[in-house]
């Protein structure tokens, strides 16, 4: 974190020279009052998108019409550089304009190169009485923009903010606009929130929040996992993705699922992985674990299966055993499998692609099951003896 902070210093440094203000901005400073390690460093100044690319060669366009572009400092590390925010029509292009047209107070702070903090909204104040207060009128803020409704929930949640009573009610009062909020804001939001590991209290604060309300089609179940959740006291889910896909699996309603998601922009591999925890919750859940469900969950979806089979079922999750048993499986994934599609073609003189899959298939869920070793010879005897072709 400390190089992020020197990369933006010397982006500062380099901007001052050619004549234009700079200052560190938004969650940078935010978080190092907090004493919280700093990820990100954006930088706010009045040079345009195309100033700065000018000035900076290696510099990325990162959607210019936003005003920002991404410097990369070749050392892996990045720097969102942003020109002033500026209401329509405004010719000020000064950082007190910025300020004031950013969410919420504590994150409404500029920081200069020597480090004074500009804080025209009182952000520091707010920050010391973990209160999160919009910057302005907070109905006029919300309408604005709806994302902030569900931005507020986030950082409320991530700092342990209390929302400010103003905000709140209007909070409650814009909730429903989240509804035409474009989905990939959204989902970039949730997963923020949700990307990181939350306690079941916090989740619960959440999915009670006016938010989670009008986050269609994502949180559909809300109401049953609120139950799960209150009645249930067991030691929670950590893995933070785990949090995501357990909303999104709505276990009561595994076929619309993957439609949900679609339709909120996530991306396959998660929709891949959602599916495959449906499949394999629907059943360990009343019948418990099989070396096929252990086989399918694979090794980084079988713990938050454990743990979301356990949270329904009531009971203390099995994690250890869970995971023993998944080590001793024969095959951990069709690449260990004795055989291959390749040598059923060679051994057999069948090309029918068809034919091959099936009997890969087959031969894979028996040596799963341990009904067969997994050994070439067997393996191949078997298939010349029990498959027909
Ligand atoms: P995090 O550390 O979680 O990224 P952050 O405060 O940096 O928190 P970002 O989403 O990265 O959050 O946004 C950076 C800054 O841009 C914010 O601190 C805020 O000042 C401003 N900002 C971001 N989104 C909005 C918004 N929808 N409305 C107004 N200001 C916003
Ligand atoms: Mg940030």
């Amino acid at each position: 974190s400390g190089s992020v902070k020197s990369d933006a210093l010397k982006i500062m440094d380099t901007l001052h020279r050619y004549g234009y203000d700079a200052y560190i901005v938004g969650g940078a400073v935010r978080d190092r009052l907090l004493n919280q390690p700093v990820h990100d460093v954006d930088v706010a100044s009045s040079a345009s998108p195309e100033q700065i690319m000018g000035i900076f060669p290696a510099s990325v366009d990162a959607g210019m019409q936003n005003g920002t572009v991404l410097i990369p400092s070749g050392k892996g590390t990045v720097t969102e550089v942003s020109t002033f925010k500026s209401l329509p029509g405004s010719r000020k292009n000064c950082i007190l304009e910025d300020l004031a047209l950013r969410d919420f107070t504590v994150n409404a702070m500029a920081e200069t190169k020597e480090g004074t903090i500009l804080d025209p909204f009182n952000g520091r104040a707010d920050l010391d009485n973990r209160i999160l207060r919009a910057v302005g009128d907070p109905e006029q803020r919300l309408k604005e923009d709806p994302l902030r409704v569900l931005r507020a929930i986030r950082f409320a949640v991530k700092y342990s903010f209390t929302i400010h009573a103003d905000l709140e009610q209007a909070i409650r009062k814009y909730a429903f606009q989240l509804a035409v909020t474009a989905f990939e804001r959204k989902g970039a939001e949730l997963e923020k929130m949700l990307g990181s590991a939350l306690c079941e209290r916090d989740l619960i604060y959440f999915l009670n929040s006016p938010p989670a309300a009008h986050l269609e089609p994502l949180f559909t179940d809300r109401q049953v996992w609120l139950k799960k959740l209150q009645q249930s006291p067991a030691p929670f889910l950590t893995e933070g993705k785990a949090m995501f896909w357990f909303i999104a699996a709505g276990i009561n309603d595994p076929e619309v699922s993957s439609r949900r998601l679609s339709k909120a922009k996530r991306s396959s591999r998660l929709k891949k992985q959602v599916s495959v925890m449906q499949e394999v919750l629907s059943s360990i859940i009343s019948d418990g674990w099989t070396n096929v469900n252990l086989y399918k969950a694979g090794e980084e979806l079988a713990m938050p299966c454990e743990r979301i089979r356990a949270l329904w079922r009531g009971e203390e999750p099995q994690t250890e055993a869970v995971l023993l048993r998944y080590h001793e499986l024969p095959i951990k994934s069709k690449k260990d499998l004795a055989v291959n599609g390749r040598l059923l073609i060679d051994t057999f003189a069948i090309s029918d692609g068809k034919w091959i899959g099936k009997t890969l298939k087959q031969i894979e869920k028996a040596v799963v099951r341990s009904e067969l070793p997994n050994e070439e010879s067997t393996l191949l005897d078997y298939i010349r003896k029990e498959v027909p072709k």
